[in-house]
């Protein structure tokens, strides 16, 4: 949505003029005349006239991903969204007062899940595969993170889920130069990501990754989507030092930092929920295909899956606690091992006050 809360927060992201003046169908920059049009949902403001060369597969890819992630609908959070959600509230300490940014929002499930506990919640995102709820809840932008659309020093909170392991070193310096600048003094950002290293507890992890190989040689399913949404993947931070580095070199000081050793999460992941649903995506007689494209058997049967599984998520049954239960399960990842050196992380830093 765009509302009223949403044009005091912006800014000009081809000359960085704070001087914007809001139309019915855009904003309009009074210094260098760009006119930003407002679209279903959310305003355009990719800066004009800078030519980026590097691009998220994400967005150039956009329509293909989209289709495969099946973004419009969002479930409630549970397992490993859950999972993340849980714990960016917990450490962020979301509240009433925040104007809070979801910096690479994605389709802005996040974002949609926790605005009812803040002031406003921002999502923005280069490429606008926003869900329906998004576009109903949340201020929305379209922009590129290395210059954002936003004035200085306007947001209490920001965080970032699944987002540095896409961009090269020189991109993630922008992206957190451009996340340190909007901060206000004393504001706090939270990023969940993940570097190349392995966990002490990788004998475990591997462990449920046997038995997964062993139902993917039963072709009982296959981890193809898995694999699609890792595709672009490029972890230029490579290890912690380089992420502890990256965060000095924005002048943003680590607060706190929780470890994601996924010993009950890799097990859930790599058996238990691929057992789940293969067993719901099962072909029922008179079943379609979901999508005629040139999409996998196991990508088929995944979004056929979460479509029936959503539908029950909804009506919060059985399933519901279910599911509620085995994210709890995943959890205990985080609260047993959260201090234990892993690759993936969650990282809370502070803008300085001075
Ligand atoms: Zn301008």
């Amino acid at each position: 949505m765009i509302s009223d809360a949403l044009f005091p927060l912006l800014r000009c992201p081809s000359c960085t003029s704070t001087n914007l003046v809001n139309h019915a169908d855009a904003v309009l920059c009074q210094d260098c005349h760009v006119s930003y049009p407002k679209q279903s949902g959310y305003i355009d403001l990719m800066p004009r006239g800078v030519d980026y060369d590097y691009v998220s597969k994400y967005v150039s890819e956009e329509e293909q991903l989209a289709e495969e992630l099946d973004y419009r609908d969002l479930a409630p959070p549970v397992l490993a969204a859950g999972v993340r959600n849980k714990t960016t509230v917990r450490l962020l300490d979301l509240n009433a007062n925040d104007v809070c940014l979801d910096n690479g929002c994605g389709n802005g499930r996040f974002a949609v899940w926790n605005a009812h506990l803040v002031k406003t919640m921002v999502g923005n995102d280069p490429a606008t595969m926003f869900a329906d709820a998004a576009i109903d809840s949340i201020e929305l932008t379209k922009a590129d993170s290395r210059n954002l659309p936003f004035a200085d020093n306007v947001f209490d909170k920001a965080f970032s889920l699944d987002v540095l392991e896409h961009f090269p070193i020189d991109v993630i310096d922008a992206y957190l130069a451009e996340q340190a600048r909007v901060l206000k003094p004393g504001g706090r950002f939270l990023a969940m990501s993940n570097t190349r290293e392995k966990s002490s507890l990788q004998p475990f992890v591997d462990a449920s990754r046997w038995i997964g190989k062993q139902f993917v040689k039963a072709g009982v399913y296959d981890f193809e989507r898995e694999k699609l949404r890792k595709s672009d993947h490029i972890k230029a931070l490579e290890t912690w030092e380089e992420v502890l580095a990256a965060f000095e070199r924005a002048g943003l000081n680590p607060v706190k930092v929780v470890f994601w050793n996924s010993v009950f999460t890799s097990f859930v992941e790599h058996v238990l929920m691929k057992l789940g649903e293969a067993w719901a995506g099962r072909n029922k007689q008179g079943d379609k295909r979901v999508k005629s494209a040139a999409i996998s058997d196991g990508t088929d049967r995944e979004i056929r899956a979460r479509r029936r599984l959503r539908g029950q998520l909804d009506r919060k049954g059985g399933l519901y606690y279910v599911l509620n239960g085995i994210t709890w399960m995943m959890e205990l990842d985080l609260r047993l091992f959260g201090s234990l050196h892993s690759g993936s992380y969650f990282i809370v830093v502070e803008k300085p006050r001075q």
